[in-house]
């Protein structure tokens, strides 16, 4: 049975894209497989007020089951507006769709927005896939993402070894040929909790920590002038807390050399024609820390609520972090 986003009381991303890259901030987009996770999304946006994107990967929808996430979507805007939310702008987007008969399904199953990602095939494909997916999700006003360049890590399905920056001289002839709403591009960014060998990165000579490379503002400044206030994502853009990585180390975990995209970068990207940010490992990591932390403090506990509480309240305060000191979207949609 098909059904619209809209009657799930969800928002496509055209109206939240154009406002944000005029404001100069950016829209959380915050993958989740499970109520705790997308508890702790919504409690975080209707506290601050924020405009967000729930995603979903293909790995996800396959672990959750589509319909089951159908109904948690629109679950979540009802939760929202009991929370005090009285106008929740809340997105239900498909992260790396890889093909047109999956972005149909998931037009079809209520997304309000989808992304084909084509990037790994040659140009004019590229181009030819993304068209075809954009002229199915407009009939029903769903927006669409694409990508240009290669991102490197991995992530669900999504793995590539080498990262290849977007060019900015096609960025101009894709949009044009494809219509697409946004497009992810490469400039550094990088999938999962590993998203730098140590080779790459130089060491901070007080913490010892890695220091990851800096991302490539000119390739985004050149992309902005060819596409002028044309919303741009970046994918791959956790942060990967060390207090998190720590944590997860300290109670039994091995996440060596886990290192992320330091959050001061993606806040001068969120000030750019950054108009969404991907935000997954981060997630992952809270979870996982608070779960570690609170099994080995309480050997005796076996109700999953007794660890799964802490869990989601330590991503709760990593979403209302970004939300606030990263992303600057609270307060956008009141
Ligand atoms: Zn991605």
């Amino acid at each position: 049975m098909k059904v619209s986003f809209k009657e799930l009381g969800l928002v496509n991303t055209r109206e939240m894209f154009a406002k944000a890259v005029k404001g100069g901030y950016a829209i959380p987009a915050f993958n989740f497989n499970n109520m705790e996770q997308l508890q702790a999304i919504i409690q975080a946006s209707a506290e601050t007020k924020s405009p967000v994107i729930l995603q979903v990967s293909k790995g996800a929808r396959n672990y959750a089951n589509q319909t089951l996430l159908r109904y948690m979507a629109q679950g979540a805007v009802e939760y929202a507006k009991e929370l005090g939310w009285k106008k929740p702008q809340i997105a239900l987007h498909l992260d790396h769709g890889d093909s047109y008969e999956l972005c149909k399904s998931c037009v079809d199953f209520g997304f309000s927005s989808v992304m084909i990602d084509a990037s790994s095939l040659p140009y004019e494909e590229n181009v030819k896939l993304t068209r075809k997916v954009v002229n199915y999700a407009h009939k029903y006003d769903v927006t669409v993402e694409a990508e240009l360049g290669v991102l490197a890590g991995v992530e669900d399905e999504v793995a590539s070894e080498v990262s290849h920056y977007t060019k900015p001289e096609e960025v101009i002839d894709f949009v044009k040929k494809t219509k697409c709403d946004s497009l992810a591009i490469s400039i550094g960014t990088s999938h999962g909790a590993y998203k730098f060998t140590p080779e790459q990165c130089t060491r901070d000579p007080q913490t010892g920590r890695l220091v990851p490379p800096p991302l490539a503002f000119d390739v985004l400044k050149a992309i902005e002038k060819k596409l002028p206030g044309f919303p741009i994502v970046l994918h791959g853009s956790s942060s990967v807390p060390q207090e998190y990585v720590d944590m997860c180390n300290q109670y039994g975990g091995k996440l060596p050399n886990a290192v992320g995209i330091p959050e001061e970068q993606l806040r001068k990207a969120a000030k750019s024609a950054v108009c969404k940010i991907n935000i997954d490992s981060d997630s992952r990591l809270a979870m996982t820390g608070a779960i570690r932390k609170h099994l080995a403090e309480n050997p005796g506990h076996f109700d999953p609520r007794q660890y799964l509480k802490p869990a989601r309240e330590e991503m709760k305060k990593m979403y209302v972090h970004k939300i606030v000191n990263v992303l600057g979207s609270n307060g956008k949609a009141r």
